[in-house]
């Protein structure tokens, strides 16, 4: 279950050579992650000179290729994977383990089966000792936040895949991380409920002014939430284009078909996207 907790203790450490008071909360600086395939005995380099910036309070998307490391990036963040060689701060310290700052929300949810809605929200704070009167009425806030109030003894079983989404959603705003780490949230869920998730994620984001890293494998989506779209190579992965996105917020897929400078984006993200898929080899997905 560890990998599927929100949040943990841990702490980072001083940095090697580092700019505090810097702008960025995130800095990744030449990461190597290498697995080790035991099987046919060889590593798999799963991202290579992988250098990003990511400003206070910025929402990123990140698009690329299957397998190209996206997952093993925001593990990095997090402090659940150690990267092979290279450097992650978080504001300014070296990431050595996961911390209150970050919260991830998983693609799976990573929801408890055995616990209710509101017990998987709790789980943090509880986790800590920390589940005060304070922190249960943050657990009711957030989880009403996410559109889930009557919900609050149901099992994950008794929900949909949109309402598992929100409780993962809840369980990670209910620290008030700073840093909002989130793989691919929305992909499990139909689109209508992925439209609303979208729209209710901005507004939550613009309240709370968290920096996000939001993985995504919808272009559309990478464009409508990001404030930035940063699209990776194919395996090992590294930052290809960073396209800056000025377009005016609220976004809406249905808002924006209509406007030339979304289309080109898109097309241009597409066509990037593509020549990267084509070249990435399948062995080792
Ligand atoms: P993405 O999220 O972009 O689809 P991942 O970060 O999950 O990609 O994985 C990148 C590559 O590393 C893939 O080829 C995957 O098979 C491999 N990989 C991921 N986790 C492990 C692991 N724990 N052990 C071995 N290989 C792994
Ligand atoms: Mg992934």
């Amino acid at each position: 279950m560890a990998s599927n907790m929100s949040t943990t203790e841990g702490d980072t450490k001083a940095p090697s050579q580092t700019s505090l008071n810097s702008q960025y909360v995130i800095q990744a600086r030449n990461l190597v992650v290498e697995y080790d395939r035991t099987r046919e005995k060889t590593k798999l380099v799963a991202l290579y000179d992988f250098s990003l910036e990511v400003l206070r309070g910025e929402f990123v998307t990140i698009v690329g290729p299957s397998g190209c490391g996206k997952s093993t990036f925001l593990n990095v963040v997090m402090g659940l994977n150690k990267p092979t060689a290279g450097e992650v701060l978080v504001d300014g310290k070296l990431v050595s383990g996961p911390g209150k700052d970050r919260a991830m929300v998983f693609q799976d949810y990573g929801l408890m089966p055995w616990r209710t809605v509101i017990k998987n929200v709790e789980f943090g704070f509880e986790m800590r000792g920390e589940l005060t009167k304070e922190a249960k009425d943050k657990v009711h806030h957030y989880i009403h936040l996410v559109g889930l109030g009557g919900f609050e003894h149901a099992y994950p079983r008794e929900l949909s895949g949109g309402m598992c989404q929100r409780v993962g959603l809840a369980r990670a705003l209910v620290v008030e991380p700073r840093i909002l780490l989130m793989d691919e949230p929305f992909a499990a869920v139909d689109l209508i409920t992925r439209e609303l998730m979208q729209d209710e994620l901005a507004q939550i984001i613009v309240q709370t002014k968290q920096t996000v890293v939001f993985v995504t494998h919808s272009v559309d989506e990478a464009i409508i939430l990001g404030d930035q779209v940063i699209l990776l190579t194919g395996r090992p992965g590294r930052v290809k284009t960073k396209v800056r996105v000025n377009l005016p917020k609220p976004r809406s897929e249905r808002g924006l078909r209509s406007s030339p400078e979304y289309l080109t984006m898109r097309d241009h993200i597409w066509n990037e996207l593509s020549s990267e898929v084509s070249m990435t080899p399948q062995k080792g997905d």
